[in-house]
């Protein structure tokens, strides 16, 4: 049985997708997630749902039981995720799980950002369980770039302060079809994947593409880091959100969040998909 924690998440249920794409039965498959209620589309496949929540550790010992190759998705609040992680290794150790994959960040071991403190020390966590495992170190999805096109298109100007570094991004599809690959056929060692797009783009080449697409001028206005948080908390961000983010544009300015390692497209067996490609899709769906 392979489980995957996070499975409502957005890269979560691409996940569990994924492996039933790939070909293992529905019931072979366990989305872990907080909130059974909300899983009603797996049940539906005959995906088994189980509750895990990070912050019982009595439902990851039920959620846990048969379950031989897990995947633990990252949690998503900063401030309690090391706890959080924590519990599910610990968890997966009682249960003897066989493989545990992680969803790790590009270069955890000595990226300087803010959020790659909690991934570091949760890949060495893994590491001293003696968990036979597997990290997923992923870089950035290029949905992150997608949220907010129609401003972006309006305004003309799209603000960061990444100055010209690169960034090897890919969309979560394309992390998760990686994943379930290791899920399917684990790699025979413990292995660490720097996962990224095969076509890194800096800002401006992102701005030029957002604005051939939709046929008008946008062009990439690099900015001083406060007044990078300040444009962002003027859009409604809460400050120390708008904190991280401009942390990890200065740290794409320095290059970690780039890579030419080439694991993704291995995983996947075929080249990763190009930003145009995610860009026209989420432009169609916004309209
Ligand atoms: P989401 O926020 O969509 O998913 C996070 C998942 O974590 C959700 O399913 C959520 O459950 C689950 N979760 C949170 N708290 C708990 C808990 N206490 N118990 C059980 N499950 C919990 O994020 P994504 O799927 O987009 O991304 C996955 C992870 O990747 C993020 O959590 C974050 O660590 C990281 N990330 C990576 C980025 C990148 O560009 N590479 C960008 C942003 C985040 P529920 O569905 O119930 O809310």
């Amino acid at each position: 049985t392979i489980a995957v924690t996070g499975a409502t998440g957005q890269l979560g249920r691409r996940v569990v997708a994924a492996l039933l794409a790939q070909g293992v039965p529905a019931d072979g498959i366990v989305a872990a997630v907080r909130d059974p209620a909300r899983a009603a589309e797996f049940a539906e496949h005959g995906v088994q749902v189980r509750q895990a929540d990070y912050d019982r550790p009595e439902t990851l010992a039920t959620a846990f039981a048969d379950v031989r190759r897990l995947l633990l998705i990252s949690a998503n609040d900063p401030s309690r995720r090391m706890t959080q992680h924590l519990h599910v290794v610990s968890a997966a150790v009682d249960h003897a799980v066989e493989l545990f994959a992680y969803t790790s960040a590009l270069h955890a071991q000595r990226n300087p950002m803010l959020i790659a403190a909690d991934h570091r020390a949760t890949e060495l966590l893994i590491a001293e369980s003696g968990l036979r495992h597997v990290v997923l170190r992923n870089g950035w999805y290029t949905e992150n770039y997608t949220q907010n096109l129609a401003e972006v298109t309006s305004s003309g100007v799209l603000p960061g302060c990444a100055r010209d570094g690169e960034i090897a991004a890919a969309p979560r599809a394309d992390y998760a079809a990686a994943a379930a690959a290791v899920l399917t056929d684990p790699p025979a060692d413990d292995t660490i994947y720097e996962l990224g797009g095969d076509e890194p783009f800096t800002m401006a080449q992102l701005a030029d593409e957002i604005g051939r697409q939709a046929g008008s001028q946008v062009v990439y206005q690099d900015l001083p880091v406060r007044e990078y948080v300040a444009t962002l908390a003027g859009q409604g961000m809460p400050e120390p959100q708008a904190m991280l983010i401009a942390d990890s544009d200065l740290n794409v300015a320095r290059g970690y969040l780039t890579t030419d390692s080439g694991d993704l497209r291995r995983l996947l067996g075929r080249p990763t998909t190009p930003l145009a490609e995610v860009l026209a899709a989420a432009q169609m769906v916004q309209g």
